[in-house]
Order: C-alpha cells, then sequence, then structure tokens
C-alpha cells in the first residue's frame, strides 16, 4: 500500500485498514465476509480494526478464521474494551478473551471504546499493567473530545495513548476545529470511523452529492474512493472502512491510488466546509444503527 502512517512508536501501519462492525453475525454471509476480509488483506489492509462488542465477539472469531493461515507479525490487529470491563480485575480478563476468540498472543492496539465510568487513572493503570506483562504492544482510546484527551495528558502515563479512534468523514468534520489540531501537536494518530459514512443515515445523501460524484469521475472512481482518499489526505490518518464484499473492499484498498489535487480539496471544502467552531464530537449511535443494520440485510 503506497499510503502508510508512522506511529509515534515508529511502527508503519497501511492508511487504509479493514473494519469489522457487523461482520460475523450472519451465517449465510460468513464466507463472503472471510472473503471480504482476506481479499482486503491481500491488497495490502493489513491492519484489522475490531472490537469485543461486535457481535459480542463474534467479529473477533470470524477474524481468528480469516487470519489462521496469515503469519502474526505481518498483521496489526486491533481490539476495544467495553468501558463495563475497563476497571481494575476486569480489563486483563476482557483483553484474554478477545485474544482468545482471535486467535492469538498478543494485540498491536488495544483501545479504551468510550469513556464509562471507571476513573480513567483506573483504566490507564490496567492498560500499562497489560502492556508491560506483553499482552499488548500499545494502548490508545476511542470517542474521546479535547477535554477528555486533555484528563488523558494529566495522568502521567496518560501520555502513552498512541491513537483516538473517532468518527471522521467527509461529511463530519468537526473534529479539525480543534480536537485533530490537538492530537497533531501531541503526535496522537487519528484512526477513523465511519469514513463511508455509513450506510444509511448517516451518509444523509452524501453519495449523491454532485461535487463528489464529479470528482469520481475525473478519477474514475467511485464516490467512496474519493471518500478515503480525501480521509487519508494528511499521512497521519488511518481510515477503516468495513465492507463484507470482496468487491468493495478491493476497491476501498484501491482509493490508496487516488492522489487528489489542491483543486479537489478546495471543491471539497466548498460543498462540506470544514468547521468555524467547536462541534460536539460526533458518534455513532450503538442501538440506532443495530435497528438500522438489521433492518437493512
Ligand atoms: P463505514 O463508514 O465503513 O461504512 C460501512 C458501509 O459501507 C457498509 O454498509 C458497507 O456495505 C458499505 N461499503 C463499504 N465499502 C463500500 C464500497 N466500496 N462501495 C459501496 N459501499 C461500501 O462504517 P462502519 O461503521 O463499519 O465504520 C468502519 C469501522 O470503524 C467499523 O467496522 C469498526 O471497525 C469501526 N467503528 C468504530 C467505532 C468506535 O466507536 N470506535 C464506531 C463505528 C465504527 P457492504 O458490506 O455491502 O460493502
Amino acid at each position: 500500500m503506497k499510503h502508510t502512517v508512522t506511529l509515534r512508536n515508529g511502527v508503519q501501519v497501511p492508511a487504509l485498514g479493514l473494519g469489522t462492525w457487523f461482520l460475523g453475525e450472519n451465517k449465510a454471509a460468513r464466507a463472503r465476509e472471510m472473503e471480504s476480509l482476506r481479499t482486503g488483506i491481500s491488497a495490502g489492509m493489513t491492519l484489522i480494526d475490531t472490537a469485543e462488542m461486535y457481535g459480542n465477539g463474534k467479529a473477533e472469531s470470524l477474524i481468528k478464521e480469516v487470519i489462521s493461515d496469515k503469519k502474526r507479525d505481518d498483521l496489526f490487529l486491533v481490539s476495544k474494551v467495553l468501558p463495563n470491563n475497563a476497571g481494575k480485575h476486569r480489563l486483563e480478563q476482557a483483553l484474554d478473551n478477545s485474544m482468545k476468540r482471535m486467535g492469538v498472543e498478543y494485540l498491536d492496539l488495544y483501545l479504551y471504546h468510550w469513556r464509562g465510568n471507571y476513573p480513567l487513572e483506573e483504566t490507564v493503570a490496567e492498560l500499562e499493567r497489560v502492556k508491560k506483562a506483553g499482552k499488548i504492544k500499545e494502548w490508545g482510546v476511542s470517542n474521546f473530545d479535547i477535554d477528555d484527551m486533555e484528563e488523558l495528558w494529566q495522568i502521567p502515563e496518560g501520555r502513552n495513548c498512541l491513537v483516538n479512534q473517532v468518527l471522521y468523514h467527509t461529511g463530519s468534520r468537526g473534529i479539525e476545529y480543534s480536537l485533530l489540531p490537538w492530537m497533531r501537536e501531541h503526535d496522537v494518530a487519528l484512526m477513523s470511523y465511519c469514513p463511508l459514512a455509513q450506510a444509511g443515515t448517516l451518509r444523509r445523501g452524501i453519495l449523491n452529492n454532485p461535487v463528489l460524484k464529479e470528482i469520481a469521475k475525473k478519477y474514475n472512481a467511485t464516490v467512496e474512493q474519493v471518500m478515503l482518499a480525501w480521509n487519508i489526505r494528511d499521512g497521519h490518518t488511518i481510515a477503516i472502512p468495513r465492507s463484507g464484499r470482496a468487491e468493495h473492499t478491493l476497491l476501498n484498498a484501491q482509493a490508496d491510488q487516488i492522489q487528489l489535487t489542491e483543486e479537489d480539496y478546495n471543491a471539497i471544502d466548498q460543498a462540506y466546509p470544514p468547521p468555524t467552531r467547536k462541534e460536539y464530537l460526533d458518534t455513532v449511535s450503538y442501538t440506532h444503527l443495530r435497528a438500522h443494520e438489521t433492518r437493512s440485510n
């Protein structure tokens, strides 16, 4: 893959990885979804993002099958701990369960999925402990806004946080106002989730936007590919699109080949202007989305 991101620890990862939310949940789709992830890995999307939450571990189990014949070192595996499991006496067990489901002995990155009720110090201490035990190489957070990051930075070991995974796509640019500049300043990489604005409500007509359609036409590409090329444009961002279809995953990997120009960026800024004030951190509503995806499957 042409576009890579070098993390603060010097590790280089592909700028386009594989999302897995909703994968592994439907038996009839299993073979197709496995084929999709395998196609992505072969095309250089060797970073795989998952979570204990996804299908209550079913996405992690699917990954186990997908990677069974792959060299562990060639992959960069990311999973996430639920807020309810992010305390003393629970986090390590949750991690062990995730690793067992995935059939691996370590994770490259373990993320705190979103902030819950445990004191941040306690979660950080646990993450550091499992890191020292060699079960994870690094840890990071997800759905943290700038005030959460600042709080994290008050905890000395909190500064070991490598990545913040948040919602970011062409139609949702709120983080560009202050969170993203803060992350750049502190060398915390952005992992963009929902880079394709997910199916349904989040997309809000984005796929039919004439500006994006015009740019896509120019590169003989799809609007989704343009959205991905745009997402990873700064060299510090990893986007993790999810698809259960090999043909879509291949297109997503090929978005790596599209080099947008200043003219394209300006046109996108006109259609989807960057924020001019602080906006609330955009997140997915899990309950709502669950219901939506169930309807559309
Ligand atoms: P995405 O923005 O990646 O969109 C996924 C949807 O886009 C699916 O319906 C998929 O359908 C479709 N799609 C994918 N590729 C193409 C293509 N080339 N052409 C047309 N349609 C396409 O949504 P996600 O919410 O899945 O986000 C990506 C990943 O981010 C997740 O899977 C998960 O790993 C992570 N995530 C993390 C969150 C967090 O709180 N930390 C929250 C949400 C997501 P099809 O399968 O038919 O291709």
